[in-house]
């Protein structure tokens, strides 16, 4: 197709205003298009070099367009800034400098989409040393050869959007379109569609008809979609061999499958009355990945799609070391874990790891975890069918050896009060709640349908105070942390009532080497054999240390915990820092730390004490 005929189409689509008449062109659009170039077409039209989990990008910002605008237009840079400022628009900036064209085009009018898109394919491979020079050279040749629309859209294109509305959905939409007559020569598809027509008024009948087969078929489409996130690849199986292309789509280890979603509810009865026995899952609170392995090929994908491989090299070796399969893809959730306090860490440092620069030093220093939850294709088998309770029992199955990889925290049961502790004990763990899974449920890609339920903290406080605690004890340091001696800290509050400490958090973060040095320094000459007599815990640290110092602390909130001794109630449960961070020493006595008192007063006022159900 010549690049100045799909142009013309993309201006008639930006002309027309309703969804109905933008589908019917694109529709037309597609259907004029060539086996191969359709699927660049598609990827086109939505300001892509290639489905989005390749994240091929043309890489060129707007200071190089402006100037390979000029470059190819014979107006100087300022005068295309001036006209952008004017028009908000590079595209119509382009347009209208190409129409006034102070030097001739070459061979204008004679683009074809095959050279636009190939040319923007070199561009987004070119790098390293003077290729911002190369890449500026091959855009400001397509603008100079282009015609004044489609100068429009190669302007656009780098910028990763046409400005068209053209997404996914309108993409299906006119697809359906196109081969709705082809799915109704099938009787199964035609008849189901009759039988649900039967009482309508015989005028509309017609309309109504064709309406419901192109929704069975546009579901169709997206069902294969949400399993396969190709629709250039579903485009071009489509023009190839039809509806047969459509139905040959499988699941293939490399292209991503569309993540199912979580419903949310308000309590552990409402999940009962909706799932009855059902597995329960902690709810970790890190990135959710979908791993791919063929072979020695590992690939992660994001919830997004994105492909994440690059900046996670830890978490692909332990997927060749640990998973137990030649060809698998499964999901799970990845986040720092502080081998010092044996905790997580807040999804804020688990954060740090999505990063283009410096990835090895970060992976080191905060190494992932993986938690995985469900597996949906393994050695070419499609699991995604099969009941929930039996892929887990084959991911089970498939998690080797090690540490990096492991299963989610479950438990299986219809009881609310055992979701209730289950959700308590998530929450004290540092997580953000628990996610019930329908035992019987297909995995459904790309929908929220209850196969899923989330209970989630209902808010999260912000503690604004600092809090002053007593070290009681400390850890030995691992990994990075060796050579100080100490990983992290167990500390306490001050009860004033029995004149003694009680434990209230571990703290592995916010101290710089600095500060770990100085730690190592003084609780050294404190340390003491066994637990000094007015230190009331239950956590043993590797060394004990005579109540001496008292630092100040940042936490995200206080929370109710079955492990620390500072408030304890009759049923056994504390107090505890969720996330506490070492802020610096403190000049003061370990009597003046914060007392379980002030802790309990805190724990009150803070507007989010109702941690679901804490009253109850
Ligand atoms: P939300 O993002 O709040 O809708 O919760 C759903 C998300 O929780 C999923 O997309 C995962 O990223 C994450 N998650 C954490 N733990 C689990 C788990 N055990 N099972 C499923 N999803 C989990």
């Amino acid at each position: 197709m010549l690049f100045s005929e799909l142009v013309a189409y993309f201006d008639r689509i930006e002309s027309v205003s309703s969804r109905l008449d933008m589908t019917a062109i694109l529709a037309e659009m597609l259907s004029k298009a060539g086996g191969k170039e359709i699927r660049d077409i598609v990827y086109f039209s939505q300001g892509m070099l290639g489905p989005k989990h390749t994240g091929l990008e043309a890489g060129i910002g707007e200071g190089l367009l402006e100037q390979g605008i000029a470059k190819a237009t014979g107006y100087t840079k300022e005068e295309v800034v001036r006209l952008y400022k004017q028009v908000g628009d590079l595209g119509y900036v382009a347009e209208k400098l190409a129409s006034g064209r102070k030097q001739t085009s070459l061979f204008s009018g004679r683009l074809t989409v095959e050279k636009v898109f190939g040319n923007f394919v070199k561009i987004a491979e070119t790098g390293g040393k003077g290729s911002q020079d190369s890449k500026l050279g091959m855009f400001a040749e397509l603008i100079n050869s282009a015609g004044k629309l489609e100068a429009r859209y190669i302007a656009r294109f780098p910028l990763g959007n046409l400005r068209l509305g053209i997404g996914d959905p309108t993409i299906m939409d006119a697809l359906a379109l196109n081969y709705v007559e082809e799915f109704l020569k099938d009787k199964k598809n035609m008849a189901g569609i009759e039988a649900a027509l039967r009482e309508k008024n015989e005028e509309k009948r017609k309309e109504e008809f064709s309406r419901r087969a192109r929704q069975r078929l546009r579901e169709t489409i997206e069902a294969k979609y949400n399993i396969f996130s190709d629709l250039g690849e579903i485009a071009e199986r489509l023009k190839a061999k039809g509806i047969k292309g459509l139905e040959e789509i499988r699941i293939v280890p490399g292209t991503p499958i569309r993540p199912t979603l979580a419903e949310r509810l308000s309590s552990s009865e409402e999940i009962v009355e909706k799932l009855g026995n059902c597995a329960v899952e902690q709810k970790y609170d890190g990135f959710r990945l979908q791993v791919h392995k063929d072979r020695n090929n590992v690939t992660i994908f994001s919830r997004q799609s994105e492909n994440m491989t690059g900046m996670f090299p830890d978490l692909v070796e332990a997927v060749r070391r640990q998973m137990k399969a030649e060809r698998v893809i499964f999901e799970g959730e990845a986040l720092a874990y502080s081998e010092q306090t044996q905790q997580y860490f807040p999804f804020q440092v688990t954060i740090q790891r999505k990063r283009k620069y410096d990835i090895a030093e970060k992976a080191e220093e905060f190494p992932l975890r993986m938690f995985a939850f469900d597996v949906m294709y393994l050695n070419g088998k499609d699991l995604m069918g099969k009941p929930f309770r039996d892929r887990r029992e084959a991911l089970e199955k498939i998690i080797g050896e090690g540490e990096a990889i492991a299963l989610t925290k479950s438990i299986e049961t219809s009881d609310p009060k055992k979701i209730d502790a289950f959700f308590m004990e998530s929450i004290e763990n540092g997580l953000e709640g628990i996610i019930a899974k329908d035992l019987d449920a297909p995995y459904i890609a790309g929908a929220r349908k209850f196969a899923w339920i989330k209970l989630k903290r209902s808010y999260r406080g912000e503690l604004s105070d600092s809090i002053d605690v007593t070290i009681i004890g400390y850890f030995k340091g691992r990994g990075k942390r060796t050579q100080f001696g100490i990983g992290g800290l167990l500390t306490a509050a001050y009860d004033e009532e029995d004149d003694s400490f009680k434990s209230i958090a571990k703290i592995g973060t916010g101290m710089n080497e600095e500060m770990l040095s100085e730690l190592e320094e003084k609780l050294s000459k404190i340390a003491v054999k066994q637990k000094p007599g007015r230190v009331d815990s239950e956590i043993e640290p590797h060394v004990w240390v005579k109540p001496s110092y008292v630092i100040e602390v940042r936490a995200d909130e206080i929370t109710r915990s079955p492990l620390h001794t500072a408030g304890r109630d009759k049923e056994g449960t504390g107090y505890a820092l969720r996330f506490p961070r070492m802020l610096k020493f403190r000049e003061k006595k370990p009597e003046e730390s914060t007392t379980v008192k002030e802790i309990i007063a805190m724990f009150r006022k803070q507007a989010s004490v109702q941690v679901y159900q804490a009253e109850k």
